[in-house]
């Protein structure tokens, strides 16, 4: 990425990641989806293999590079879900009332059983366990459990067919946090040059803490909730992730669906309060798969996320394999835009959070107050790591957050974010750099014209990591541009 990178500055603050599929695999929608509005891209490793994953990737690349704007690439692993396995004729009917059982058996099923490969599934089991097949269709009550076979009454009935998922909603199942394959997906990814790493089934903090060990550094960990075991540990997950995803879908059939919209609410509280990004996701738009307008209901939810302070809003199938992708992305853009425009926006369901007893906190919750104070038109933020801005975000103040730092990666990571415009370039050096560079940026970036004021954040000495601790009022004279370099 270029230096002097002026790519465009999207005027809403929440996010939009867009999964991408057969729908939108070329470079051209991939293209366009950006232009409409996308933030983020990700890749769903529960389908396809690595090859179309490896061109998805340069396309992003090659679109970022045209753009000169970072973009995040999220991968999503499968993680440990659950299938029964196949049934002669391809299908059964399970009738209410009538016994069916679950086993270790690799014979093809039929009305009575079907084989459930998962050996240490059967251990978990007790009587009064419900098990709930293809998305919570179907549902079983475990009346006899062994250590190969569990007996079961069909409590709800219906046609199941091959490798249809299985949901154990009140267990915590002694499954690995990764399976195999999610293991060789995770080597791929960051070998790719994922910048986020989703994990799916989360069950415990210790299932995020395993795949932290492996990825190393290399890429940021999300956690998805969607299993009522994670949503009783949030905190400790929110600990060790470094974002999380409402992951509504799974969450909707492990959970009565009731439940669904005030944990979610939940969720984006905590994580607003640890200052760690939260995506919405699963069915924001499911109508503009097949149709070019959303329902009513639709634009509620998207604008309820974004009314609550989330940092993003995901399409999933929307973008993937619907017929309206571009669509989609734009009604996001549109609704975010128009809710971010409400003038309760920042004081409605998004509530003050406390700063934590640091410099960082001290000096990011002081420039929010500054700059509304003196009216200034942006906040500029210098950050190696990420955290002064992630810092800064969580503030959410009225004025856009210009974030600078000398790392790729970071600028990429950043991009999933409330409110931040992340450029990379060069360390600076001295005050003067800083102030001089914080001017350039703001005006190049058009996020301040001559004659504003902006607020500028640091950390001296220069070009070491480590604690922000520098807060400056510049003053924007307009001729700031005419300076060498960046
Ligand atoms: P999935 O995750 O699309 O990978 O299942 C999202 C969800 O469950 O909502
Ligand atoms: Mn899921």
């Amino acid at each position: 990425m270029a230096a002097q990178a002026t790519g465009r500055r999207r005027q809403r603050k929440t996010r939009i990641v867009a999964t991408l599929g057969p729908a939108t695999s070329s470079e051209r929608m991939i293209r366009d989806l950006f232009h409409a509005g996308v933030d983020v891209f990700r890749l769903n490793m529960s389908h396809g293999g690595h090859s179309d994953k490896e061109s998805m990737i340069a396309a992003i690349r090659k679109v970022e590079a045209e753009e000169m704007r970072p973009i995040a690439i999220l991968v999503d692993l499968q993680g440990p879900k659950l299938r029964v396995g196949t049934f002669a004729g391809g299908r059964a009917s399970l009738r209410q009332g009538t016994a069916f059982r679950l086993d270790l058996s690799e014979a093809p099923g039929d009305d009575t059983r079907v084989g459930l490969p998962h050996r240490e599934i059967f251990d978990a089991l007790t009587p009064g366990t419900h098990i709930l097949l293809d998305d919570g269709k179907i549902r079983l009550a475990v009346e006899t459990v062994s250590a190969d076979a569990a007996g079961c009454r069909v409590e709800v009935g219906g046609i199941l067919s091959d490798r249809k998922g299985v949901n154990v909603p009140n267990a915590v199942l002694p499954l690995a946090a990764l399976t195999e394959k999610d293991k060789r997906d995770l080597a791929f990814a960051l070998k790719a040059g994922a910048d986020w790493i989703a994990l799916s089934f989360v069950q415990r903090p210790d299932d995020v803490a395993e795949a932290r060990k492996l990825v190393a550094g290399k890429a940021a960990v999300m956690a998805k909730i969607e299993k009522p075991a994670a949503v009783g540990e949030l905190d400790a997950i929110l600990e060790l992730a470094d974002g999380v995803m409402v992951a509504r879908g799974d969450l909707g059939v492990e959970e009565p669906l009731e439940n669904v919209p005030v944990i979610q609410k939940h969720i984006i509280g905590a994580a607003r309060a640890a200052g760690k990004p939260v995506v919405v996701a699963t069915q924001m738009l499911e109508s503009m798969i097949q149709a070019p307008s959303p329902t009513r209901a639709e634009v509620s939810d998207v604008a309820t996320a974004v009314m609550d302070g989330a940092d993003a809003v995901m399409l999933s199938a929307e973008s993937a394999v619907g017929e309206f992708p571009v669509e989609a992305v734009r009604v996001m853009d549109r609704v975010a835009e128009r809710v971010e425009r409400e003038p309760g926006y920042l004081g409605a369901g998004q509530t003050r959070i406390n700063p934590n007893a640091t410099a960082e906190d001290a000096i990011t919750a002081a420039a929010r107050q500054v700059a509304a104070t003196v009216g200034a038109q942006a906040i500029v933020t210098f950050t190696t790591s990420g955290t002064t801005a992630l810092r800064a975000a969580r503030e959410r103040p009225a004025a856009p957050i210009l974030t600078l730092t000398p790392r790729l990666k970071v600028a990429r990571r950043l991009s999933i974010v409330w409110g931040l415009h992340t450029v990379k370039t060069r360390d600076v050096v001295s005050f003067e750099d800083m102030v001089g560079k914080a001017k350039r940026m703001a005006l190049r970036h058009a996020m301040a014209r001559g004659g504003d004021r902006i607020v500028v954040t640091a950390g001296v000495p220069f070009g070491t990591p480590g604690a922000t601790n520098v807060l400056h009022i510049a003053w924007v004279q307009g001729n700031e541009l005419e300076a060498v370099g960046s």
